[in-house]
């Protein structure tokens, strides 16, 4: 038992019951990306802030009742979610702001956000009995799904362009995913991988296609309000490449306020690189992003790195709805966060991780916060998971280690000359 009402067409509108569609609406090509709704009224029968307060599963499920999935339904048993919320005062002090916080994602099993869509995406895989899942990715989220199918034993086919950081493919190769490593970039590797998912049968996680990852990514937002007690946020900073977290984020949020727990809407933030700014440039320029032609994308940050996203529609939305905005910043400030953030807070993010604090960096310098905001940067990845990008990072702001020898007089001299010793 779930409590979905319908799926519902954001583009004809067409409401569908779960079991009519799998995906999307078969109006508009692959486009026809759909939105999971639920009964509130019957939600909020069920369960209150304060039962949910109490729960001592900390994990995404703890919000089963707002999740696509039945109440005795197997969930793998990674530990998805419940991620911390650091308060970062010396951040704050930095950007002249009283309050942020940074929510680390970086701590999920497979070390990025994706895992919060990947577990559900399991969920409702099994659901149908798939014997295989398969996924496109720039990375992140086919190792979140390699490592949640590697914990229940699910048999899974995992498509990602050639040029993903190292760290990401071996995650992939140790879980024991069938890997296939695409010449071309992720908007090619997506396109693959859906032909091969309609060729097969496969059941496919694929990022927006799918519409319960909006839901998977949504816990995000219900954590930052629930670990803010149930005060929502003035806004949230992300990273945007697909769309789908921003989009998720949003669902998260109206979920909350229909059911009344928290009173306002806090503004979506989503920051893009220069060299992947399809969202930003629309957003500008009032484009349609249905018909808005793909860019060529290029960005350090593999994570954003999206020709077409995937979920404009959903991320779109996000922002115009929530009086939110879209920014994009160069790989240099990308890389320039890395450290800024990690240093400041001591969480070490991928570089579309730290993609989120770069634009609130300049949010800050645009004028676009004020102090007394409440806001929180989402830190999506691992800094791990991309150690050329963290090297550039600190190299670009000129941290460099000391070479010494093995004696004692070396390390002296060493240390008398160092900068600022
Ligand atoms: C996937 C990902 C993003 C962007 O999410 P979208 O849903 O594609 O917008 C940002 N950061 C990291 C680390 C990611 O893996
Ligand atoms: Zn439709």
């Amino acid at each position: 038992m779930n409590n979905i009402l319908h799926l519902k067409c954001l583009i004809c509108g067409e409401e569908y019951s779960p079991d009519e569609i799998e995906y999307i609406c078969p109006n508009h090509g692959n486009e026809g990306i759909v939105d999971v709704r639920y009964d509130y009224e019957r939600i909020g029968q069920q369960i209150s802030r304060e039962q949910i307060t109490q729960n001592q599963d900390y994990s995404i499920w703890r919000y089963q009742p707002l999740l696509p999935i039945d109440s005795n339904s197997l969930v793998p048993p990674l530990q998805v979610g419940w991620t911390p919320l650091y308060p970062a005062p010396r951040l704050a002090v930095d950007l002249g702001l009283n309050h942020v916080w940074v929510k680390d994602d970086g701590r999920q099993p497979t070390a990025s956000f994706k895992d919060r869509a990947s577990a559900v995406a399991v969920v409702k895989a099994r659901e149908k009995n798939a014997d295989i899942i398969t996924t496109a990715s720039t990375g992140n989220a086919a190792a979140a799904l390699s490592g949640l199918c590697a914990s229940v034993k699910q048999a899974n086919v995992i498509f990602v362009p050639e040029t993903a950081p190292p760290a990401k493919i071996a995650q992939l190769l140790v879980f024991g995913s069938t890997v296939m490593l695409v010449k071309g970039t992720y908007d090619d590797a997506f396109e693959l991988c859906l032909e091969a998912a309609a060729e097969y049968g496969w059941y496919n996680r694929n990022t927006a296609y799918n519409p319960y990852m909006t839901e998977g990514k949504k816990t995000a937002s219900l954590e930052i309000c629930e670990q803010l007690d149930w005060h929502a946020p003035d806004a949230i900073f992300v990273s945007v490449g697909d769309g789908c977290i921003i989009g998720g984020l949003h669902k998260g949020l109206k979920d909350l306020l229909s059911l009344g727990w928290i009173e306002k809407m806090p503004r979506l933030v989503g920051i893009q690189a220069e060299g992947s700014n399809f969202m930003v440039e629309a957003w500008e320029n009032g484009e349609d992003v249905l018909s808005k032609a793909p860019i060529d994308a290029q960005t350090v940050a593999d994570s954003i790195s999206a020709g077409l996203p995937r979920d404009r529609l959903k991320a779109m939305a996000a922002v115009n709805e929530t009086n939110g905005a879209f920014i994009s910043v160069t790989d240099e400030e990308i890389l320039a966060a890395i450290p800024v953030l990690a240093r400041g807070s001591g969480v070490f993010g991928e570089p579309a991780g730290a993609t989120a604090y770069a634009g609130l960096v300049k949010a800050v310098n645009r004028g676009l916060v004020s102090a007394s905001d409440r806001i929180v940067v989402l830190n999506t990845g691992n800094g791990l998971k991309d150690i050329a990008g963290a090297m550039k990072s600190v190299e670009l702001v000129g941290t460099a280690p000391y070479r010494v020898s093995t004696n004692l007089e070396d390390l002296k001299r060493v240390m008398a000359n160092k900068v600022g010793a």
